[in-house]
């Protein structure tokens, strides 16, 4: 790991819940503090395959990212772990009947001594808090957000829309994907979230901002996200990472 005079130090913590409507919890974490790799996916397809897939994408992109080689420069190494990890879970779901069609999206957070870039697949969300305001960073890959885009729906249509749960992108449902990657500066204080869409349903920005702005241990943040979005009514898996940089 690199190291300079700049470096900043991350403190991260995680919580996931099935919410209150699903039999299961088709979502996936994983992070090291240390290997800079902070991921959630959120999984779908028939029967028990989209925990197959988060799960999967999760064990090979932590794997990848662990052991990447010091001197690949960190997007270039995420981009061709996306692609090793996008070929094992579309192989294993060719091989597999029972699992055709699995998928799961991504959102990625990846920290380098001073510089980070975040990476998403899907409709799973990456947001900043910067001095109390909340940024989303990432851009949903759905049916709907690209008609609110492109003018064709409007923000309220488009969360009453049948269609909203149709992804446009996803990591392991066709041969090849491509992330979005953004790259980031980091500023101490920065909090970082990353999430499932069973968060971001529930739990308006302006309520996401107001909880985050709280001063409280990230566990403890974690938990009352989920606890917020179970009593909104907790329709899907709720997934939430956040990433504190400190300096
Ligand atoms: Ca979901």
């Amino acid at each position: 790991m690199r190291l300079s005079s700049t470096a900043v130090h991350y403190s991260a913590a995680a919580c996931t819940d099935r919410g209150r409507k699903r039999l299961s919890n088709e979502d996936a974490f994983g992070f090291s503090v240390d290997h800079g790799v902070f991921l959630v996916c959120d999984g779908m397809g028939g029967a028990a395959a989209g925990e197959v897939a988060s799960a999967q994408a999760v064990d090979e992109l932590m794997r990848l990212l662990k052991d990447r080689a010091e001197s690949a420069p960190l997007p270039e190494a995420a981009e061709q772990a996306v692609t090793a990890a996008n070929e094992a879970i579309f192989t294993h779901a060719e091989q597999n009947p029972r699992l055709s069609g699995m998928g799961t999206t991504l959102v990625a957070l990846l920290t380098d001594a001073d510089r980070a870039w975040m990476l998403n697949i899907g409709d799973s969300r990456g947001y900043r808090l910067r001095g109390g305001k909340l940024e989303q960073i990432t851009v949903d890959h759905s049916l709907v957000d690209e008609q609110v885009r492109s003018g064709r729906m409007n923000p309220a249509e488009a969360q009453r829309s049948p269609l909203r749960n149709v992804i446009t992108r996803a990591l392991g449902t066709q041969p090849t994907v491509t992330a979005d990657v953004f790259p980031l500066e980091i500023a101490p204080g920065d909090l970082f979230l990353l999430c499932s869409d069973g968060l971001t349903r529930e739990l308006s920005d302006e309520l996401l901002e107001s909880m985050l702005g709280l001063d409280l241990p990230l566990d403890e943040l974690c938990g009352r996200l989920i606890g917020a979005a179970n009593k909104a009514g907790g329709h899907d898996n709720i997934t939430c990472l956040l990433i504190r940089a400190g300096d």
